[in-house]
């Protein structure tokens, strides 16, 4: 993944591998993971998660893990379990045969809680959830200690085990940490460590009826995993005094705990739960739609890996939270389609242009370079004949003074064809629409240029009618119409009106005939562009992936000026 070994990236995590390193500390090994909970499908902010723990390993020659924090039956799915393998994998991140669910360890973590019970250090309560929450106090209130806190290591022992033989309902009793009431820290007053719920689970079905609690779950995930470095996002920094504690006190490998802020964008939302919400009251049309920055979303809209690593890297790893630019993202994705897409011509609001004096017959097949950008590319052939789709917009009746394009009297360049100049115009009697114009070509033009050398200003990109495809093209906009999706409260109020138009009429050149989903373009003069697996035997689907305006590199010129 860093392939790129002039700008190996360096920040504060990598400083303390570094010393880690120099001091020989793990005997020198580099050891992270991705550890997410399979409750929703994962978004650029794991992405960023993805590829800091696998950019980690991979340049250290270290380890990644993928362990999925299964620790909640009641919210976990398969489905979630499935897309999220595939999503680290299409973001090029290698576990190897490390694949790992924190279900497996089930076994060893209730051996680690019987071992605290046997230690003194956690007894079963018999508060129910509402008393644990009055007696644990407030920020600025010492917590009370419960009046089962106190019980014998045989009475807590035998509870505990009937809990997980299943004798009580759920809530009945909890098992919880004895650590301090008085914390100022809330996650130290005697938390919860094991909770009985009689649910199925998607990997153990039945065996259990008692779950441990998601924190102490984690990090003595990553000590059984012989983790190293546990990098996670900055909410966890309260966490980690409990997690500490919990390894401390079990003297089990003892992973470093290393925070980071979590990535936020500006017009969109990253949070699981709200990402679930517009999913299900069918705001956007699934996870996988292309306005959502989950990862599935960005695969559907054309994102490539590459691109998603690159702005990773760029954003790099900071202490205290921050909104980065969309402008950015879709940056990096223009640099990259820049590269390798192919351009094509695709006209997505047709006008018919008639030839009058081009052969009626007649088809000339002409050159056409794959990409500029990449000599390897080659070149197509493109079929010209005399009926023509250009863009509607490409044409005025009356054109203000900088329109360079089409107009009465006026020539233009038709790419890797001919001249035209426009003669005559067609309109609907009844609306006045223009339906149809009427050009002439010049014959000696061919290829875009003249023997007298004389200048054009515009050129147009065009499709020839009798061999066009007819497709639809989505175009996308932000979801979100205020730049602080959150704006006001309910995030829900400011979604974009406006965030997908769909124009069904377009017409793209017949190279594209057998374009199968997920391959990208760039229609000339529109942006990139990608198959949508909706495309079927009936028609094209295209999604806009991203438009060629850069408005990131002008506020980056901006910048510099
Ligand atoms: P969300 O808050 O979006 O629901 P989560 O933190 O609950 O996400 P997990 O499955 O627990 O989702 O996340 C797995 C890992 O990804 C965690 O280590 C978490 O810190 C990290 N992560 C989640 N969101 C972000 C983000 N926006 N930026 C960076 N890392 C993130
Ligand atoms: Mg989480």
């Amino acid at each position: 993944m860093s392939s790129n070994k002039e700008k190996v990236p360096s920040d504060f995590i990598r400083v303390i591998i570094n010393e880690d390193l120099k001091n020989n500390k793990n005997d020198g090994r580099v050891h992270t993971r991705f550890p997410p909970e399979p409750n929703g499908s994962l978004h650029i902010g794991h992405a960023k998660s993805i590829c800091l723990n696998y950019g980690i390993a991979d340049q250290y020659k270290g380890k990644f893990n993928l362990r999925f924090d299964d620790t909640n039956p009641s919210k976990e799915e398969t489905q979630y379990v499935e897309s999220i393998i595939e999503d680290v994998r299409w973001l090029g991140a290698d576990w190897e045969d490390r694949l790992f669910y924190a279900s497996d360890y089930y076994g060893q973590l209730y051996d680690f809680a019987v071992q605290l019970i046997k230690d003194g250090k956690a007894y079963v309560d018999d508060l129910n959830q509402e008393e644990i929450r009055e007696y644990r106090g407030t920020l600025t209130e010492p917590g009370k200690e419960s009046p089962y806190r106190n019980r014998s290591v045989e009475e807590n022992l035998d509870l505990f085990e009937r809990m997980r033989q299943g004798e009580f309902e759920d809530g009945a009793r909890v098992l919880r940490a004895k650590i301090d009431m008085a914390s100022g820290n809330l996650n130290m007053r005697d938390p919860a460590i094991y909770r009985i719920k009689h649910a199925s689970h998607h990997r153990t079905g039945d065996k259990w009826c008692v779950y441990p609690m998601y924190d102490f779950t984690h990090c003595l995930s990553d000590s059984i995993e012989g983790i190293t470095h546990s990098i996670c996002s900055l909410e966890f920094e309260d966490h980690r005094p409990l997690y500490d504690w919990f390894l401390d006190q079990l003297t089990v490998h003892h992973p470093q705990q290393i925070e980071f802020a979590r990535l936020n964008l500006n017009y969109n939302i990253l949070s699981k739960r709200k990402l679930l919400q517009l999913v299900e009251e069918k705001h956007v049309n699934g996870w996988d739609d292309p306005r959502l920055l989950t990862v599935s979303g960005l695969r559907r809209r054309g994102y490539t890996p590459a691109s998603i690593r690159d702005f990773c890297e760029r954003i790099g790893v900071a202490k205290r939270d921050s909104v980065v630019d969309i402008a950015l993202l879709e940056h990096c994705l223009r640099e990259h389609l820049n590269k390798i897409a192919m351009r094509v011509m695709a006209v997505l609001k047709p006008l018919k242009v008639v030839i009058d004096n081009y052969p009626d017959e007649q088809v000339e097949e002409l050159e056409a370079i794959n990409n500029p950008e990449d000599e390897d590319a080659g070149s197509r052939m493109v079929p010209f004949s005399n009926v023509i789709y250009i863009e509607r917009g490409d044409f005025l009746e009356d054109p203000p003074k900088k329109f360079f394009r089409l107009s009465p009297g006026r020539e233009v360049r038709l790419k890797h064809a001919y001249y035209i100049t426009c003669d005559r115009v067609v309109k609907d009697e009844a609306t006045g629409e223009v339906t149809e114009l009427h050009c002439t070509y010049d014959p000696e033009s061919r290829g875009g240029g003249t023997p007298d050398g004389r200048r054009v200003k515009g050129t147009l990109h065009w499709v020839s009618a009798e061999h066009a495809i007819k497709a639809e093209v989505r175009i996308y906009n932000n979801l979100f119409a205020t730049e602080d999706a959150q704006e006001g409260g309910d995030f829900r109020a400011n979604i974009n009106p406006d965030s997908l138009e769909r124009l069904t009429s377009c017409m793209v050149e017949p190279s594209l005939k057998e374009a199968k989903p997920g391959s990208r373009y760039q229609f000339l003069r529109h942006g990139y562009f990608c198959v949508d697996p909706d495309s079927n035997n009936d028609g094209l689907v295209f999604n806009r992936t991203v438009s060629l305006r850069d408005s990131w590199a002008k506020i980056e010129k901006a910048q510099k000026k």
